[in-house]
This record gives structure tokens, sequence and C-alpha cells, in this order.
């Protein structure tokens, strides 16, 4: 089946209960295909074509999804971004993808205005209560919808991710690279329609949209969806769910509360953990407290899903276990691209149904991503164990994962570096109780200028999203650079890289 969208509800019930809000409202998968064919009309009349972006920056809620599915049923690209990203951020994403549509929430409905008049682009309203100008004119359209036609390797998405330079990319995921994904998912991690998924992750990243919902509407299962991660709300809600797909955040943050017992976890069946490493200490915690083995899995926007540790066998800590079904993983030089023999360490590349399209307007990146031989570098270095397992053993790239967010240094520093007085910066992650990692920065000022860190931080936070906000400035008076002029962020992590409090 090439059409995401058929895949997706091909054998959903409509009865059932797809999703389930945090304020009470309920919508089952018969919801789901009236309401998106309703929205479907709505994008057509909106001006919507073929293959036309829709970007949509608006809060959590399942009104996101349907617009994500009616997208799909147009033969739109949904283009979902980080609802924290400024207008400034926002700006560029505008500027790169040139949408027809511009969906936003209430808090950037207005900066999208500005940002369409600049660029192009119609703008609506989608509220987090299906509210809202585009809910509006949905409403007003009819409920059944003829499915647009699309083949396995039409863009059903972009997901905007950062490059090494700071500049976000626009990955193109097909139909098929979606579709072949969540299928894979779903067997391997056994979800069915008796599955209810706790669904507290953001939407707009890979993890949240495709990870989560794909998998859980393939299986025809419901979601609990959360605003945001809460422990105690994600506790209270576990007797009525099977499964928990999280950041590790969420499972430090669980561990932390007196509420995870074996009793409260009675009723799970299933606790998933990717975007970011997770902490063995962290695993064996959870599992003392509650009889559960974390599976970790590894995957990043490009790729969807790369690796799981498996589901009957053992779920090592520390590992992000085996490639999955139909993926090959090699782990090879970074400069070369050679196969390295098992056990080293080098760059993990994979091909495979799962791999995107390419960037964005950016041929000459897409290109540098892949090998002459077709395989993708994902920039992640890694090793594969004796008994098949693959570790990440670090970042090549200098990628901060704060929370489970990524955020690249060079877009801090361009931020820092603008700031009166300041010449030059170093970005770099400090161990963080909390988040994991977060952002710290090293700022040299121009002889004579000085800066104080409320200030500054203050300056920063017009500009950037709070998770990219660095967290302390160290004020010094050059950067520790080799001879080949790098600056060493190493040095910089040894000198400033004691843990930082929640
Ligand atoms: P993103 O594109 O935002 O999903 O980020 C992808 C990156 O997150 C990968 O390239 C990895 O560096 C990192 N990542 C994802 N899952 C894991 C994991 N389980 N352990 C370590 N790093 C991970």
């Amino acid at each position: 089946m090439n059409h995401l969208y058929h895949l997706l509800t091909a054998s959903a019930d409509p009865a059932r209960l797809l999703i389930e809000a945090d304020d009470g409202r309920r919508f089952t998968y018969g919801d789901l295909v009236e309401i998106s064919g309703r929205m479907a009309h709505a994008l057509l009349s909106l001006g919507v074509n073929v293959g036309d972006r829709v970007l949509v920056q608006a809060e959590k809620s399942p009104e996101v999804i349907f617009l994500y599915l009616a997208c799909l049923r147009a033969g739109a690209v949904f283009l979902p971004l980080n609802t924290a990203y400024t207008k400034a951020e926002a700006g560029y994403f505008v500027a790169d993808a040139k949408p027809a549509l511009l969906i936003g929430g209430v808090a950037q409905a207005s900066d999208l205005r500005a940002l369409a008049q600049e660029h192009g682009g119609r703008v609506e309203t989608l509220g987090q209560t299906g509210d809202g100008s585009f809910m509006a004119a949905a409403r007003a359209m009819p409920a059944a919808f003829i499915n647009t036609p699309r083949g396995p390797d039409d863009l059903a998405a972009i997901l905007y991710t950062s490059g090494t330079t700071g500049r976000s990319k626009g990955a193109m995921m097909s139909h098929a690279n979606l579709g072949s994904n969540a299928l894979t998912l779903r067997g391997l991690w056994r979800f069915t329609d008796a599955d209810t998924l706790i669904h507290a992750l953001p939407i707009y990243h890979t993890h949240g949209l495709f990870v989560a919902c794909n998998v859980a509407l393939l299986a025809g299962a419901s979601m609990l969806f959360h605003a945001k991660f809460d422990p105690a709300s994600v506790l209270a809600a576990m007797p009525r769910a099977t499964a928990l797909m999280g950041v590790p955040t969420f499972y430090t943050r669980l561990v932390d509360h007196p509420g995870l017992t074996r009793e409260a976890a009675a009723g799970m069946r299933l606790f998933i953990s990717g975007s970011a490493p997770l902490l063995a200490s962290t695993h064996d915690e959870f599992r003392q407290k509650t009889g559960h083995a974390i599976l970790e899995r590894y995957g990043m926007t490009e790729t969807n899903m790369i690796t799981s540790n498996p589901y009957d066998g053992e779920r090592i800590a520390g590992t992000v276990g085996f490639p999955l079904p139909g993926v090959s993983l090699r782990i090879a030089n970074a400069e070369t691209g050679k196969a390295l023999p098992q056990g080293d360490t080098g760059v993990i590349e994979i091909t495979g149904p799962n791999v995107f399209k390419g960037y964005w307007n950016m041929p000459e990146k897409t290109a540098a991503e892949f090998r002459p031989d077709g395989w993708f570098i994902t920039g992640d270095l890694g090793r594969i164990d004796e008994k098949g397992y693959v570790q990440i053993v670090g970042r090549a790239r200098d990628l901060i994962i704060s929370g489970g967010l990524n955020v690249y240094p060079k877009e801090i520093e361009a931020e820092i570096d603008a700031l009166p007085g300041v010449v030059e910066s170093a970005v770099f992650g400090v161990p963080h109780a909390d988040f994991g990692e977060a952002v710290a920065a090293a700022v040299v000022f121009k002889a004579g200028a000085a800066g104080d860190e409320k200030t500054m931080t203050a300056a920063l936070a017009q500009r950037l999203a709070k998770f990219k906000l660095p967290k302390r400035l160290y004020f010094v008076t050059e950067l520790p650079r080799n001879t080949m002029g790098k600056v060493q962020k190493s040095a910089l992590r040894e000198q400033f890289g004691g843990a930082h409090g929640a």
C-alpha cells in the first residue's frame, strides 16, 4: 500500500478511541476519518495544491494529528514547527520552505502573519481546543473526501533538523519512508488495538509524531495525549494504559517520583526510550522500582528509527540494540567510509527504506551525507559489541541534547556574538541533572567591554527558544584553541563541566 493515509487507517475500528486529550475531549477512529476529510477539503479550498507545504506551528492537540492526516489525504506536505521557536527562527523555515499555508496556534499566529506578508502564503489559526479559523473552515466542509493518489516516493512531510553548520535542514520524508518504519516498529514492539499509549511527547518532532502516532494508528491503538510531560499525570494515567514512549528525561523524572512503584506500572507492558542516551543507572533504578526493563531504541529525523533493543531478548542498558529488520547498519571510518571490523568505533552508516529523500533545497548537503554506494552517514559514532548490540559512543557533530531536544552550538554562538561588546563565544554541553545536558557558553569580550550574565541571557531569550538558552555564561579572556586554530570544546567542558542543577 503506497499511500500512507490508507496504510495507517486501513484496519481501524471506527468506534475505537484514537485520542483522548488531557482536557477530556475524546476522538475515535471514525472521528479521525471524518475530521481529516473535512480538513482535506478545507486545505484545497484555501489554495493548497499537491506537493505544497503546509507549515503548522500550533500547540499539541488531536487536531494537529488530524491535520497531518488531512495533508496526506490532500497530497500536501506536512511541515510541523517547534512551538517554542521565536519569530526570527520561524522566519528561516518560512523563507526556506515557502509554504502555501501557514497554520498557527493562538501564540504563533501574529508572527506567522508577519512572516507570510514577507514571504508569501496564507495564514489560518488552530487553537488547542478545536477552535480557530482553520477549524471553522473545515467544519463547513463535507466529511467524504477522495484521497489524492500518492506514490511511495512522494513527500509526506518535511521535518527540519539542524546541521553541523548550525543551519537547519528540511528532511524530506516520503510516504514509503514513514510507512515502512511504522510497519516494522508495530511488529517489533507488538503494538495491537488492545494498546493504549501514553503520549506526552511534542508532536513537531519525529519521536512524538511518527514513532508514536504512526505506530499507534497503524495498530489501531488508543493514545492518551498529555500536553506536557508531568510525572504525576503520567503515573495517574498508567492504570488505563499499556505503553509509554519517552525521552530519557521522562524516565529520570519518573524514578525520582515516589509514585513509581511495581503496582503503579503493573498494567503496563512496554516502556520505550529514545532521542538521547538513557543512563544505565536510570535503566537499573527503573527496573528495580517497577520490574520493567526500559526498551531503548535509536533513530534520527532523517532516518526514522534505526535500531532497537529486543522485545523478547535481553534489553541491555547503554546499548541501543540491533538494526531494525530491513535496515542495514555498518560502522565505518568517518573519513574514508570504509567499513571497520566488528568491535571498532566509527561513524554509524545505514541503508534501508526508512532513509529520507534528501534535504529540501540542499542537493549539495544531501550529497555530502551519503556515500557513493548510497549509505547514509548518520554523524553518530558507535560500535557493535560482541553480541551484536549497537552502542552509541558519542556524536561526531557538536550537538547538545537538552531534555531530548537538539541544540546546535553554532546557532547559539551566532546569537551571543551579535550581542554588544562580544568578540566570540563557544557553546558546549554540560551534564545536567534533569535535562541530561544543558547549554553553557564561554564568552570573550572586546577590550574594555563587559557584560552581565542576566542582561545577556534576557537578550538571548528574545531570539532563542527556552531550551536553547545557555544556563550559564562564563566570561573568559580567550578561547582554548589547538594548533589548527580549532576551539577545544573538550577543554571548556573540563573547566566548566561540573554537573548543573535542575
Ligand atoms: P533527532 O534528529 O532530533 O531525532 O536526533 C537524532 C540524534 O539523536 C541521533 O543522531 C543521535 O545522536 C541521538 N539519539 C537518538 N536516540 C538515541 C539513543 N537512544 N542514544 C543516544 N543518542 C540517541
